[in-house]
């Protein structure tokens, strides 16, 4: 802003000796270099940073492999420069100043976190991998529904020792590809087929209500199926939920409901199971598919 005339300030707003540039702010200025040499990153051999934001970038990404012996959690180093700068904005704009120890502790709390969030990522990635290999040479693999079609594979997750029962659906296009899916934890359902028309039901009344004219639903329930078709008398248990299917199922222009073997129903298979385990029973409607569904909607696709 100072180049263009706009500000007259260009200095640091730390320490007032120097212009303000990403160098100063991120490694010259007196509060970066007492940031850096309390963190665990050893300083270049010449001791200082030098003038060059590139080569100070590199020597803090890179300390792990120029001092390979020593544990230096060098994962630390990008945080440190993100903390910089969020410290940077919070004397800017809100007057707020932190400690050097302070700006550390958040870049080791930041390392942590993602560090978790990985392994979380990963061992959701490799579970899926394990669970479920690659869908090849099935009898009845997922397939695409016609086009001007949607397709909603709903399930339901239920288990006896379990408090709470998972829903989950997902509806695809002509190409596979993943429009919406939901997912969320109730209150135990009184049995396994309950769980299974609580979960069509939510994928039938979301799709309606959306404005989707003609869906496909398949769930590998045979009995609900047939029951919401009506050719298998309607259990008392189920009355309730099957008016409400049917009545959501109305406002759709053409629907079918189909019963489809496990199968080809794996991804919505998933998405119970996943959300039987959430700690929350907020719904979550997706529509970009979550890391833990990515594997499965790939799998499915690379079948047909
Ligand atoms: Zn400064």
């Amino acid at each position: 802003m100072a180049r263009k005339h706009i500000s007259k300030e260009a200095g640091c707003y730390k320490c007032r000796y120097d212009t303000e540039t990403i160098n100063h702010v991120l490694f010259q200025c007196p509060l970066a270099r007492l940031v850096w040499a309390l963190s665990p990153i050893p300083t270049p051999p010449d001791g200082v940073m030098v003038q060059s934001l590139y080569s100070n970038i590199y020597h803090v990404l890179n300390v792990q492999k120029e001092y390979p012996i020593e544990d230096i959690q060098a994962e630390i180093a990008p945080w440190l420069m993100w903390r910089l700068w969020k410290n940077r904005n919070e004397l800017v704009f809100n007057g707020k100043e932190y400690e050097a120890e302070c700006i550390i502790r958040k870049a080791r709390e930041d390392a942590e976190e993602w560090k978790g969030r990985k392994v979380a990522e990963e061992t959701a990635v490799k579970r899926l991998e394990v669970q479920q290999p690659t869908i090849t040479n099935q009898a009845n693999p997922w397939r695409p529904p016609p086009s001007n079609w949607v397709k909603c594979n709903s399930d339901g997750a239920w288990h006896n020792e379990r408090d709470t029962s998972g829903l989950g659906w997902i509806c695809r296009n002509e190409t596979g590809e993943v429009l919406w899916a939901g997912a969320r934890a109730v209150t135990k359902t009184g049995s396994a087929i309950l769980a299974e028309a609580e979960a069509l039901k939510w994928g039938a009344e979301t799709l309606a209500n959306f404005g989707y004219k003609n869906i496909i639903f398949e769930t590998d329930s045979l009995q609900l199926a047939k029951m919401i078709n009506g050719t298998e008398e309607v259990w008392p248990i189920l009355h309730p939920t099957i008016e409400l299917i049917r009545h959501h199922l109305l406002q759709i222009g053409t629907f079918e409901v189909r019963f489809y073997p496990r199968v080809g129903n794996k991804a919505a298979d998933i998405i119970p199971k996943e959300s039987i385990t959430f700690v929350s029973s907020i719904p979550m409607l997706y529509s970009v598919v979550p890391m833990w569904l990515k594997y499965q909607v790939w799998s499915d696709k690379s079948v047909y």
